[in-house]
This record gives structure tokens, C-alpha cells and sequence, in this order.
């Protein structure tokens, strides 16, 4: 296991009613920098991600009145966002599906080193933080692109050892892209979207922009991970957290981009 930074005060509702599990989890989770709640029951449990708020919950399967797979519908049913690792016993398969179906992040099968669960709770709090960076603007008046920020007032790309200043023509193109994560676009629709109805350009200037684009911010721009052709189309952008994904827009073996 990779050691792991303290986790700052984060707050953890564990939802359990055998009392050795609480203490020793309890135990695992405070070592690490957590701070933990605990509710015996379903009902308890509910009541307390209402009204504490927290970063995360660790949801046990078994539990006297409603089970965890209740509790965490119920939770999702009203809209809680909040990540869910549900613990189930030995051979509770099909249940570990359901629950994962129910809307639990996770799930850690009984018995487990107390550990393993610290180490699933930083990675689920990861790829919460994670997503919320892609799904929100970062800030106002940013937004992702790629590996980058794209500052809109100043219109330059942070994130590298340099910012990079953008042309207008662009900036233009980049917040088309940014704005349609996803999405391929026509050739025509970029031209149209980044310069508005009035371009006097033909449609391989667009062509021209999208190939200075990925010299600035590709890795390696002969194999774009975040401006990707669309054969026979145009191009689509494809974000950061997908981008190490091979690409069903990718061209056929050996044709040229
Ligand atoms: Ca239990």
C-alpha cells in the first residue's frame, strides 16, 4: 500500500451495529486523520448524513430494521450525493452488485483489513474530487481543457510550466471544444460556433487550428488524446479523465490524420 496523506478532518459517517467493528474501524479511520460519526441503525444513519453532512459514509449491509442497501436507496432517492462504501458479509455477492447498483461508490467484502478500507475511502474521495473538478468551472471565469485551465478574461491556458496565450481565433476554437466535451463536431459547426455566421475562411482553416492546438497543449500531438479526429467529420474534445481511453473516433490503422 502507497503511503497516503492525512485526510484533514474529513468527516466519515460510519453506519454499523456491531460495536467491535465501530471501535476498530473507528481506530483505523482516526489514525489516518478522520474524523467519524457512527449511527447503530438505518434510520439512525439517514439522520445523521442529513444533518452532519458527511465527506463520506461507510454503510454496513447487515443492520437491525432497514438494511444498507435500504438505507443507501433511500439516501440516493433524496438526492444525497454524498460517496458510499458499503460493507457486506462473506458470499453476498449478488447483493455487492445490487449495491453498487443502488448507488454505493464501493463496496469491501467482511471480513477485511481495517486498512484496505482507509485506503478505498481515499481513493473513492479521489475520484469525487476529481469529478466535481471536471463537472463545475473551476473557478469563475475558468474552465478545463485538457490538462489545463482555460483562463476566459485573459485567454491563456494555465497548467504548464508557462501559461500559454492564446490567438483569438484560438480561444475561440478552445472554448467551442471546451463547451462540448464529448461531442463530435462537424467541421462546419466548429467554424460556425468558434467565428459565428460571418467566416470568410475554408474549411481546412479549421484543420490548420486544430493542428496548432494540439502542438500547444498535446503531449504528443502526431497521437492526440484531447483533440481527436473524427474520420471523415470533423473532431471531437475529449476531457482529461477519459482521454487515456483509446477513442472510438480514432482513425482506421495506418490512415493519415
Ligand atoms: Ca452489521
Amino acid at each position: 500500500m502507497r503511503p497516503q496523506q492525512k485526510a484533514s478532518g474529513k468527516l466519515v459517517l460510519l453506519v454499523e451495529d456491531e460495536p467491535d467493528m465501530v471501535r476498530g474501524l473507528r481506530d483505523a479511520m482516526e489514525f489516518e486523520g478522520f474524523t467519524v460519526i457512527s449511527a447503530g441503525t438505518g434510520e439512525e444513519g439517514i439522520g445523521k448524513a442529513r444533518k452532519d453532512k458527511p465527506h463520506l459514509i461507510v454503510l454496513d449491509l447487515m443492520l437491525p430494521g432497514e438494511d444498507g442497501l435500504a438505507v443507501c436507496r433511500r439516501l440516493r432517492g433524496a438526492g444525497e450525493t454524498v460517496p458510499i462504501i458499503m460493507l457486506t458479509a462473506k458470499g453476498e455477492d449478488v447483493d455487492r452488485i445490487v449495491g453498487l447498483e443502488m448507488g454505493a461508490d464501493d463496496y469491501l467484502g467482511k471480513p477485511f483489513n481495517p486498512r484496505e478500507l482507509v485506503a478505498r475511502i481515499h481513493a473513492v474521495l479521489r475520484r469525487q474530487t476529481e469529478r466535481l473538478a471536471l463537472a463545475a468551472p473551476a473557478a469563475e471565469g475558468t474552465m478545463a481543457f485538457g490538462p489545463f485551465l482555460l483562463d476566459l478574461a485573459a485567454r491563456t491556458l494555465h497548467g504548464g510550466p508557462e501559461p500559454i496565450r492564446l490567438t483569438t481565433g484560438e480561444f475561440s476554437l478552445v472554448r467551442v471544444f471546451a463547451q462540448h466535451p464529448r461531442q463530435p463536431l462537424a467541421r462546419e459547426k466548429l467554424m460556425l460556433l468558434a467565428r459565428g455566421r460571418d467566416h470568410d475562411v475554408f474549411d481546412r482553416a479549421i484543420d490548420v487550428q486544430v493542428s496548432r492546438l494540439r502542438k500547444l497543449i498535446e503531449p504528443d500531438p502526431a497521437n492526440p488524446r484531447y483533440l481527436q479526429t473524427v474520420w471523415g467529420f470533423g473532431y471531437v474534445y475529449v476531457p482529461a479523465d477519459e482521454a487515456l481511453a483509446p477513442a472510438a473516433s480514432d482513425p482506421p490503422e495506418g490512415a493519415p490524420r
